[in-house]
């Protein structure tokens, strides 16, 4: 899956790891076949959820390169279904990915955020020193 390309290698001891294995507790509020979702631990909005896939891939690099085309598929979905359920898609919410060093991404298990509940402002800061 991973070490392709430049990326690192998947990490079986990253925290999202954890979090699918259920060896640290989290507050889901989906999950099915390809995907789970849960609270994130330091919200930035009102609602703010991460969407991850079940599968062993460290970003959006890997995931989009080497994930199955139902695995694309289904955690898609998810992320779609879990905004709706969340009850965000009538004034609206954003699905962000932070990949690779200047992307800032923290947690080497591809994840998209969502957030939403109040205006989101700018998309991208301003540069900073
Ligand atoms: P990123 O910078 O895109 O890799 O984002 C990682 C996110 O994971 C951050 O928003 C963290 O607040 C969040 N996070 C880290 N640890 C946990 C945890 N145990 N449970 C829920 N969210 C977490």
């Amino acid at each position: 899956m991973s070490g392709t390309t430049g990326l690192p290698p998947y990490d079986d001891n990253n925290i999202f790891a954890k979090i699918l294995r259920g060896e640290i507790p989290s507050k889901r509020v989906h999950e099915d076949e390809h995907a789970i979702a849960f609270h994130d631990i330091n919200p930035q909005a009102p609602v703010h959820v991460l969407v991850i896939p079940r599968g062993r891939y460290v970003s959006l690099a890997d995931f989009s390169a080497n994930a199955s085309e139902a695995e694309i598929a289904g955690f898609w979905r998810a992320v779609g279904r879990v905004a709706r359920e969340l009850g965000l898609e009538e004034r609206g919410y954003r699905a962000l990915t932070n990949m690779g060093q200047e992307g800032g991404q923290e947690v080497p298990h591809f994840h998209v955020h969502i957030f939403g509940g109040r205006r989101l402002g700018r998309m991208v800061p301003g540069v900073q020193a």
